[in-house]
């Protein structure tokens, strides 16, 4: 049987490289020929993106764990989608796949960077989130980086975000004495408290980090889950008690910054209270995924793990779905649906 192919797909580019915070003239949204899968290849349709913070850091021109944006090339990051055309014997038409040929509605991919994702064992977008980057990171950088042990008072920030809904939870879950996250509005913080569990939640946006952060964890903290750097570290620092620990997993108040931060200017409160700061990639955590999955997917079926997804409609609203991310539009994962 012959199957026609599309002719055109369109993709998402980078023009020009962004200084401080990413103007839609630096993008282009263009038309490409669809390339039959060679072999070894898949023709994928893609039916979500993913957008993500990281992907900020990879329009500068810099050296980092992931290369910067070609310019004037399609973009990439984290996509699901069905196998229109196959070129290898692991993969039919119709099957569904992760991999990391987003930013466009039609890929060619390598069979080899292809994972096959079951639709009927969970909702399809959920892949790119809770069961996805995002959830492992929460999984792995709270009990692998952090070292989270039963009876630990957890802060994380940007909690209402994917990872830090996610956080938060697995705190509770496995017996966190406290849980106290941040987010930029009341209404985040509402849905912290009353649909996640925290103990404790606050607006950083309308009172100081510390202060807020010192009554809502009276008793200090033990483990801090950094989701945004800048004041909230500095925060951290000065609620910690002695051998605190934290992941650092991302700095997001200043992924757009044309000046260093000013903040934290108290990390000299490492040595007294004899703090742990690690930085993490996911990346190095593989081998936690069947645990992550397993785990997850049981909470998810039990109704004890609640997740949001934020969902843009159309590869037209990709660079505004990022964007958002950036503003902090996103409840939960941010995911642009293809129709
Ligand atoms: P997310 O939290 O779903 O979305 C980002 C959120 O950041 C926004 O919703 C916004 O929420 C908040 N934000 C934006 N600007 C902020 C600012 N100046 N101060 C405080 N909060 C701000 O994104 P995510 O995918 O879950 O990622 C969360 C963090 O983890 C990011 O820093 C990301 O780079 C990092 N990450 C790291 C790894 C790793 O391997 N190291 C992997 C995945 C993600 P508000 O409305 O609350 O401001």
């Amino acid at each position: 049987m012959t199957v026609s192919l599309p002719e055109v797909s369109r993709e998402w580019h980078l023009t020009a490289r962004p200084h401080g915070w990413p103007q839609p003239d630096g993008f282009a949204l263009v038309e490409a020929p669809v390339r039959a899968p060679g072999e070894g290849e898949i023709l994928v349709r893609n039916v979500y993106l993913s957008v993500d913070p990281y992907m900020r850091g990879r329009m500068n021109d810099v050296k980092s764990y992931v290369p910067p944006f070609k310019l004037n090339q399609p973009m990439d990051g984290g996509a699901v989608g069905v196998v229109v055309a196959s070129g290898d014997d692991r993969f039919a038409p119709g099957d569904h796949v992760l991999h990391g040929l987003g930013w466009r509605e039609y890929a060619t991919v390598p069979a080899g960077h292809a994972t096959a994702v079951d639709p009927d064992l969970a909702p399809l977008s959920t892949y790119l989130g809770v069961l996805g980057m995002t959830g492992l990171t929460a999984y792995a950088g709270l009990l692998e980086v952090a070292s989270f042990k039963e009876g630990d008072a957890v802060f994380v920030s940007g909690a209402a975000g994917a990872v830090g809904s996610q956080v938060g939870q697995i705190a509770r879950l496995k017996g966190a004495s406290r849980v106290i996250g941040s987010a930029g509005s009341d209404e985040k913080v509402k849905l912290l408290v009353e649909e996640y569990g925290f103990d404790a939640a606050f607006n950083y946006k309308s009172a100081p980090v510390a202060a807020q952060l010192k009554e809502a964890a009276p008793d200090g903290i033990d483990v801090y889950f950094d989701n945004v750097g800048g004041e909230h570290l500095e925060a951290a620092l000065s609620s910690f008690n002695v051998h605190g620990r934290a992941a650092i997993c991302g700095m997001i108040a200043q992924y757009n910054a044309t000046e260093p931060p000013a903040a934290p200017r108290n990390l000299a409160l490492v040595i007294g209270k004899r703090l742990r700061l690690q930085g993490m990639l996911v990346g190095d955590h593989a081998a936690l995924r069947p645990a992550f999955v397993r785990d997850v997917a049981g909470w998810i079926r039990s109704g004890e793990l609640k997740y949001n997804e934020t969902v843009a409609e159309g590869v037209e609203n990709t660079l505004d779905a990022f964007l958002g991310v950036l503003r902090g539009d996103n409840t939960g994962k941010m995911i642009v649906h293809l129709p």
